[in-house]
């Protein structure tokens, strides 16, 4: 749980944030929109509190949110869910992950994810005294290398934790891969906590989720949270849905943790997951564009890109430039340059740190006149 510093307790987006605040650098680097989020969906949230959406939710979520989680559910990907048994609410995804792992996995079981990962699935792994097996992702096309996969995942492994979208990669999972997922997990008889939270954050094609994979939905927990598709990231409504036992367990450890939260931005999320095809749609196209003008802008100062097909992050290389230590670059670029950016290598295990060593993860969920001004800035970066 130590942070990239050593330091206990600070994870690398707090660190860099931090870096970026004191030489007022544009952060690139912690994944946070810096637009709001849909104006009549934030009215919602201040009509609640001033009608009196102020005490305990209950535990599972109110139940207009899970009804519009099982209905979302249906509308974009045909699944059909009981919104009283097969959904629960959470404070973010992070405490949905929190809980399913403690649910399901015990000190000595394996856990298999893929790497790069996000940061809480190592720290949940650990803090479950359980091993933490990887399947490596590699630039340039970060697919998995199927081989690979059927090698990590064993009689051990109690769960596989897939992220797609992916972050910090971009990538996006081909059914290929789902199938292959899914199909170790009958074998193994292990679970798959399935993170979607950049469900609707695709480029060129629509999102697939691996519960909608034949045999995926009784074996996966799927998670999604309102940060990232409706850009309300410090609100942490998340959630979780799967099969009655799954979400049952993680229930029942998820009320131990915040028991429930943010009864006004429930009833206002509610909303946001019935807005029309168009806002999803709109915000998608929106945030590729801002994703292009990014990279084209690394491009043009020699720096290579490696162009996501999904999420709001997107990894350069350094190789080939003055310096090419990613770690060194990101620590020194908030003061020297004025941008924030990620180093790869903290989303791997110790022991791999060396093979993202050049790579930089930078997010573009920024308005466009903020990411020129970064890539008039990162011209300095050579
Ligand atoms: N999973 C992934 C892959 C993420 O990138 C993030 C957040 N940035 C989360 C989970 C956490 O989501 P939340 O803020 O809803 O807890
Ligand atoms: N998910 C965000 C990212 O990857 C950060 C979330 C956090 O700060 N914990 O940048």
């Amino acid at each position: 749980l130590l942070g990239a510093n050593g330091e206990p307790g600070v994870t690398i987006f707090e660190e860099i944030t931090g870096l970026a605040n004191e030489h007022q650098a544009i952060n690139l680097g912690q994944g946070f929109p810096d637009a709001e989020g849909p104006q009549e969906i934030r009215e919602l949230a201040v009509k609640a509190i001033q009608d009196g959406a102020n005490q305990y939710a209950p535990g599972s979520g109110i139940p207009a949110l899970r009804n519009a989680i099982a209905k979302h559910q249906h509308r974009f990907y045909g699944l059909n869910i009981a919104p009283d048994t097969q959904v629960v609410v959470s404070t973010g995804a992070t405490e949905a992950i929190a809980a399913a792992v403690l649910a399901f996995v015990e000190a000595g079981d394996e856990v298999v994810t893929f790497e790069p990962f996000y940061d809480s699935y190592a720290a949940m792994i650990g803090l479950a005294n359980a091993t933490h097996k990887v399947v490596k992702l590699r630039a340039p096309t970060f697919a998995p290398d199927l081989d690979e996969l059927r090698q990590a995942v064993t009689s051990k492994t109690r769960m596989i934790i897939v992220n797609n979208p992916h972050n910090p990669t971009g990538t996006i999972f081909d059914t290929e891969v789902l199938d292959e997922i899914v199909a170790l997990a009958h074998q193994h008889d292990c679970i798959i906590l399935s993170d979607e939270v950049y469900e609707h954050l695709t480029f060129a094609s629509a999102h697939v989720p691996i519960a909608t994979r034949p045999g995926g939905f009784e074996r996966t927990i799927t998670l999604s949270s309102a940060g990232k598709s409706f850009s309300f990231t410090g609100w942490k409504v998340g959630w979780a849905t799967g099969p009655r036992e799954l979400i049952t367990a993680l229930r029942t450890v998820k009320q131990f943790l915040s028991y429930s939260s943010g009864p006004a931005f429930q009833p206002a999320v509610a909303q946001a997951l019935e807005l029309p095809d168009t806002f999803f749609e709109r915000f998608a196209a929106d945030l590729g564009a801002r994703g292009d003008q990014l990279a084209r802008g690394l491009e043009d100062v020699g720096i290579q890109v490696i162009r996501p097909k999904g999420t709001y992050f997107l990894v350069a290389d350094l190789q080939g430039l003055g310096n090419d230590n990613a770690v060194e670059v990101a620590k020194l670029m908030p003061e020297r340059i004025g941008v924030a950016a990620i180093p790869m290598s903290v989303f791997a295990l110790q022991k791999n740190q060396k093979d993202y060593a050049s790579l930089l993860r930078f997010a573009f969920c920024k308005r466009p006149e903020v990411i020129s001004e970064a890539v008039a800035r990162l011209q300095q970066l050579p």
